[in-house]
């Protein structure tokens, strides 16, 4: 059995749990304390607001903890938000949240476009062989990546999935679908992963 944790300080928590239980052999666990780091093989960084989550982290006394979990190889995804959270620059600026994923991003990147909600059907190479359903609220996208990154999805020319070793990160909230693809690849490199207890 593979225990992932969810970051629970704010947004789309309780939408990922469902998601992992329909997963065989997955426990999904709330996480909020640094001492709970020790219980997951995998953490999931989900949407909400991405100040907010930052200073939660920090009023939580989690933040340093995480982030060294994280730099020491814990497999982590963040959706929107989350992908925020990880990423090292916004807008060519340091980000000032964790800075642990080589990633540029633009945050609210969509404008009155897409700035909402919408779905769309698109096949992601690495994760699905058929097309999955994406969700855009409010999303970011990434400007530019590392040479560490591998771009997974570009959508209208902007990148909005990409991965670094055990680092994902989607602008887009799989957990607000039935689709559970892009849950599965996570758990895959979970498994893959040196940190895995199993
Ligand atoms: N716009 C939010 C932010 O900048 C992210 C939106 C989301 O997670 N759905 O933090």
């Amino acid at each position: 059995m593979l225990t992932i944790g969810i970051l629970s300080l704010q947004g789309s928590v309780i939408e990922h749990i469902k998601v992992l239980q329909k997963i065989k052999n997955i426990k999904a666990v709330e996480i909020k304390y640094a001492h709970e780091l020790g219980l997951i093989d995998g953490l999931i960084i989900p949407g909400g607001e991405s100040t907010t989550i930052s200073k939660l982290l920090k009023d939580f006394n989690i933040f340093d903890a995480l982030k060294r979990r994280i730099e020491d190889g814990l497999p982590v995804w963040g959706t929107c938000a989350g992908l925020i959270l990880l990423s090292k620059y916004i807008n060519g600026e340091k980000s000032g949240h964790l800075e642990v994923m080589d990633i540029n991003v633009k945050r609210n990147a969509y404008g009155s476009q897409i700035n909402s909600f919408s779905t769309i059907y698109e096949r992601i190479d690495d994760i699905s062989n058929v097309p999955i359903p994406m969700v855009f609220i409010r999303a970011p996208y990434i400007i530019s990546v590392g040479s560490d990154v591998k771009v997974l999805k570009l959508l209208d020319g902007k990148i909005v999935a990409a991965r670094q070793k055990h680092m994902l990160a989607t602008a887009f909230h799989p957990e607000l679908t039935d689709n559970t693809a892009v849950h599965e690849y996570f758990i895959s490199m979970v498994k893959e992963s040196a940190t895995c207890r199993f």
